[in-house]
């Protein structure tokens, strides 16, 4: 365990980086150091993503994470500074096979009894919440009104500047080529020739965690994988407060962005690599996808310029790793969000900092969390995933 005078490094800028160092900072903890190898924070995933803030997850540990991530995006300006812009206008997730629909329902209930007022409707609801949806085929859908989007850059910058306010460097262009260890312990991470002596390191580097964890020679089962996110010119029609809308057997996914439409559907196919051009060749399976939930879309002008790829950063069980490593105690995994970093980050920020200070994370149980559930054979898979 930490002492309250000691030395915390974070390896990673990111949304997550930065709320670790804001909820350590805002407990008195200021002697903390974020490196970052880019030349400025925030320019991984956190400014690739699509942005999305749910509460409909499958696991009642990522309920949990958004309950009090949303919660806390909801009063960003007022808690901490900057600009969260967080958009409540729900995600919609529609259901064509009967299986499909018991096991939905039956994570509407897990949601409800931990406080979230998801609903279920029925296909003429959908029709009224998202006009231009083809129903025909769709069993019933669940909505939460309180999920939305929010801006992920504002809230990692608004973490890094209130941080900063109060103590705590940030280190651009200062990648982590080594982690010193003495025995069973961290004693410096490593910047090129510089060695900055640290009594805690948290690996808060996204999809590049595995490379990082390597560094102390650990185990850490993230692996980058590409994503696009393709724009429309316009919204074709579909009506601009509409919630964020998944065909959930096809795994297609649409929501307004400005003037126009934000949609994607992964590429199960998709190898890990660290490529980030769009993926021009999967855009045909994902239209026609998208064509027979909205066939609006047949309007819509691709706007290429605007569409981008990003990395997601998965665990085989697309859970998280947080936490102290048993083999190594302070080394702290704050990594492996599977797609679901940016509305997990508030949650992610406060639990790290509560096993730094406290000696354990306790607002929300994360033993399910822990790495070591992947060599105990013990994890739980997130099933509702995209
Ligand atoms: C296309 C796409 C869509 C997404 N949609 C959503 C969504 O709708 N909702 C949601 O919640 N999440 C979404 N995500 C996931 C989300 O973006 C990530 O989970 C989140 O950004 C992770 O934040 P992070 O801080 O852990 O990682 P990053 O933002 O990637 O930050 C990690 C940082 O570590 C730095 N780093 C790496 N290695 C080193 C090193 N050796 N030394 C120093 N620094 C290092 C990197 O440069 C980087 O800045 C999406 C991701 C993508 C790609």
């Amino acid at each position: 365990m930490t002492s309250a005078g000691a030395s915390v490094v974070i390896v990673g800028a990111g949304i997550v980086g930065a709320s670790i160092a804001y909820h350590l900072a805002v407990r008195g903890h200021r002697d903390v150091t974020i490196l970052e190898r880019e030349p400025s924070p925030a320019s991984g995933s956190t400014a690739r993503s699509a942005a999305g803030v749910r509460h409909q997850f499958a696991t009642e540990v990522n309920i949990r994470l958004s309950r009090y991530s949303i919660e806390r995006l909801a009063r960003f300006t007022d808690e901490v500074g900057g600009h969260a812009e967080l958009r409540q206008h729900g995600y919609l997730l529609m259901i064509t096979e009967p299986g499909a629909w018991g096991a939905f329902q039956d994570q509407v209930a897990l949601q409800r009894r931990l406080g979230v007022p998801t609903d279920l409707l029925e296909p003429a609801e959908i029709e009224r919440l998202v006009p231009g949806t083809k129903v025909d085929d769709v069993i019933g859908a669940t909505y939460c009104r309180l999920d939305g989007h929010c801006d992920p850059y504002g809230v990692a910058m608004g973490y890094l500047d209130r941080a900063k306010a109060l103590g705590v460097t940030v280190r651009c262009e200062a990648p982590v080529t080594g982690i010193e260890l003495s025995g069973s312990r961290v004693t410096a991470a490593r910047v090129g020739g510089e060695s900055i002596p640290c009594d805690v390191l948290v690996n808060a580097a996204g999809c590049w965690a595995g490379a990082v964890g390597a560094l102390a020679g650990l185990t850490i089962p993230v692996r980058p994988y590409r994503r696009t996110i393709y724009m429309t010119e316009d919204r074709s029609g579909l009506p601009e407060g509409m919630p964020f809308s998944f065909d959930v057997a096809s795994g297609f996914y649409v929501r307004p962005e400005g003037n126009g439409l934000l949609f994607g559907l992964t590429n199960p196919d998709e190898p890990p690599s660290e490529r980030l051009d769009v993926d021009w060749d999967w855009l045909d399976s994902v239209l026609e996808a998208g064509l027979r939930r909205f066939p609006v879309l047949a309007q819509a002008t691709i706007a290429e310029k605007k569409c981008w790829s990003g990395l997601y950063e998965i665990t085989p069980d697309h859970l998280p790793v947080l936490g102290r490593h048993p083999a190594l105690p302070n080394y702290l995994d704050a990594s492996g969000f599977s797609g679901h970093g940016v509305m997990h980050a508030p949650a992610t920020g406060l639990l790290i900092a509560e096993e730094i200070l406290d000696g354990r994370a306790h607002s929300i149980e994360i033993d399910d969390l822990r790495v070591g559930r992947f060599e105990a054979g013990t994890s739980t898979t997130e099933t509702n995933i995209f």
